[in-house]
């Protein structure tokens, strides 16, 4: 990296807080991209750990006028190689902006810095009497700022929604330099265009965020989960809507493929509790009253008995929860050397049944081993594309071509809540018209005139 770069960063942030060397940068070049997949990193580059908005504005002032590439970096949880650098890059690291500035409990929002890990905020509330943060990406090292602009969900997105429908404001320093702030504690907010919702997804593209305010929701003390197991995966995923149709929301509706707990649960030394059926609906429940926790679990038994469930178990111990839990957490380890890309896509509840039958179909095409795993209730299901070793299959691109195209088909979208990064750009024209990409391309160049902000990831 260029010496009057790296002096430049120490001269704004301090030399204690600027690391060059290969060895030091290592950890934060790569992201958890499947390695079949993941972009290519570039060494040369250098990591500058800012403290706030101005030393952060003061960084970018310095790119934009010396046409250098910025990267920010959150907890580099992504799976798409956002934070990855591909050409020699400034990585900003968000790690020192880790203060949680204020629970407000009278309008329910917590306010805090973007480098937060998500295992902080829990934990803060897990402290809290009586409120709660519901999104909860798989990896609790996720900083909130990665969370904001990648639009994180995870698995309790069934009740209260996926990151979008909690933020309510933002700092944010642009590519140019200067601090704006969206948005506020208000519930209603109708002035002008909406920047706020621009950042969010926006993959840090469009600026760096450097504060969040959050809404938060009751606790709840009376949580329980329930595994309803069936020997017909279309009659599991079928199930779903008719559940949430008669205004039962779980917290979490997971679809879950049998062997990959099998395998998950051998790997723990731990039991999958469900014996019979094929795939496991799992729910999580979250109810004011302990009466309701039962009504509500008893009712969706009794929707998914009438729908050809073969078994159901209710976990009441915090022990049994935890089990489940740690089994359903191993299962993407329990395969990872042999993923070679997760699909993200989204279609509408109603047709993730043609989506499955879809995929079992191109699966058939290809030869290829695709099981599916995820958020039946949100109708955003991963499929995992797996070979023994891990390595691109023969056809790959066209497979993974064509299960978009399925989606998109369906009124589904390429991503629902891993983004689109460094390794789906090729897939947008799919989804999108040249004109709907014209506009985002616009609106990049409005906040970044000079292309500074993560080249090469999601649409630019
Ligand atoms: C095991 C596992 C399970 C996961 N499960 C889920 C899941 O269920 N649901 C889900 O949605 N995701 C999931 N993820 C993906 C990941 O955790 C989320 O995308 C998360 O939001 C990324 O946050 P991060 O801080 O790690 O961002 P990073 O990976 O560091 O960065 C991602 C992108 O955000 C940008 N960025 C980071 N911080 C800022 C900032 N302050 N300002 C501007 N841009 C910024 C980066 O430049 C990059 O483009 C999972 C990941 C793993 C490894």
């Amino acid at each position: 990296m260029d010496k009057r770069i790296i002096e430049a960063m120490e001269k704004i942030v301090g030399v204690d807080w600027v690391a060059s060397d290969a060895e030091k940068i290592n950890s934060y070049i790569t992201d958890e991209t499947e390695k079949a997949i993941a972009p290519v990193p570039c060494f040369d580059c250098v990591v500058v750990k800012p403290v706030d908005a101005n030393e952060i504005s003061e960084i970018l002032k310095y790119a934009n006028n010396e046409d250098c590439i910025v990267i920010a970096r959150g907890g580099g949880t992504g799976c798409t190689g956002a934070a990855v650098p591909i050409k020699p890059s400034i990585i900003m690291s968000l790690e020192r902006l880790n203060k949680i500035i204020d629970v407000d409990d009278a309008n329910m929002m917590v306010e805090c810095e973007a480098g937060v890990t998500l295992f902080d905020l829990e934990d803060t509330f897990k402290k809290h009497d009586s409120l709660f943060f519901p999104v909860h990406p798989g990896d609790e090292g996720a900083q909130v700022g990665g969370m904001v602009v990648e639009n994180a969900g995870g698995v309790r997105a069934v009740r209260h929604g996926v990151m979008r429908n909690q933020i309510k404001g933002l700092e944010i320093v642009l590519p140019t330099g200067e601090i704006i702030k969206t948005g506020g504690k208000l519930l209603k907010d109708n002035t002008g265009y909406d920047l706020t919702h621009l950042m969010i997804g926006s993959e840090g593209t469009l600026g760096v965020v450097t504060k969040a305010i959050l809404k938060l929701y009751p606790k709840s003390s009376n949580s329980g989960s329930l595994l309803v197991s069936f020997d017909d995966k279309a009659k599991a995923v079928e199930v779903v809507p008719k559940i949430l149709r008669e205004g039962i929301t779980p917290l979490a509706a997971e679809y879950i493929e049998r062997d990959f707990m099998l395998r998950s649960a051998k790997d723990l030394g731990l039991e999958w509790p469900a014996k019979k059926g094929i795939v496991d609906l799992y729910f999580i429940l979250d109810e004011p009253k302990e009466e309701q926790l039962y009504e509500t679990s008893a009712r969706i038994v009794e929707i998914c008995d009438e729908n050809g469930a073969v078994d159901s178990l209710i976990a009441e111990t915090a022990k049994e929860q935890r089990t489940i839990l740690e089994i359903r957490s191993h299962g993407y380890p329990s395969v990872q050397h042999m993923v070679v890309d997760i699909l993200d896509v989204a279609v509408p509840v109603s047709k993730i049944m043609d989506y499955m039958n879809g995929i079992d179909e191109l699966a058939e095409k290809y030869n290829a081993t695709i099981p599916s795993f995820g958020h039946a209730g949100d109708g955003n299901i991963h499929n995992f594309i797996m070979t023994e070793d891990g390595e691109k299959p023969e056809g790959y691109e066209e497979l993974s071509k064509e299960i978009y195209k399925l989606a998109v088909g369906l009124g589904g979208t390429i991503t629902a809540e891993h983004g689109v990064g460094k390794v789906r750009n090729e897939r947008l024209g799919i989804q999108f018209s040249p004109k709907h990409l014209e506009i985002m391309r616009g609106i990049k160049k409005v906040f970044d005139p000079n292309n500074i902000m993560n080249p090469g990831t999601g649409i630019n």
